[in-house]
């Protein structure tokens, strides 16, 4: 017989899978009702490959600033409604260089 856990694991779904089968993620802030779509891919290159759970604490929304008003939904449209969808594509990433002081 085999053993017995006490929870069911189910697999940690990531980027880089996500990205391979073609899902896009549908990203909201509840505060100002601002909706993006986002191609799994750009989100690979932006933030590497982390769970899809994660992108959410990851994400800013654009126009209030808020981050705890965000949340993200992955899926897989069909190709019809694909055609259809604006993306929010990333052009470039920029490193800022940031100095941060000390006084003696
Ligand atoms: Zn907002």
């Amino acid at each position: 017989m085999p053993e017995q856990y006490p929870y069911r694991r189910y697999p940690v779904q990531m980027l880089s899978k996500a990205d391979e089968i073609g899902q896009v993620a549908h990203i909201s802030c509840g505060l100002c009702n601002l909706r993006r779509n986002y191609l799994a891919g750009d989100l690979l290159k932006l933030l590497g490959n982390v769970s899809i759970f994660d992108v959410e604490r990851h994400m800013r929304c654009t126009q209030c600033g808020r981050k705890d008003y965000m949340t993200v939904k992955f899926d897989l449209p069909p190709p019809g409604d694909r055609v259809k969808m604006k993306f929010r594509r990333l052009v470039e990433i920029k490193m800022v260089r940031k100095f941060i002081w000390q006084d003696d």
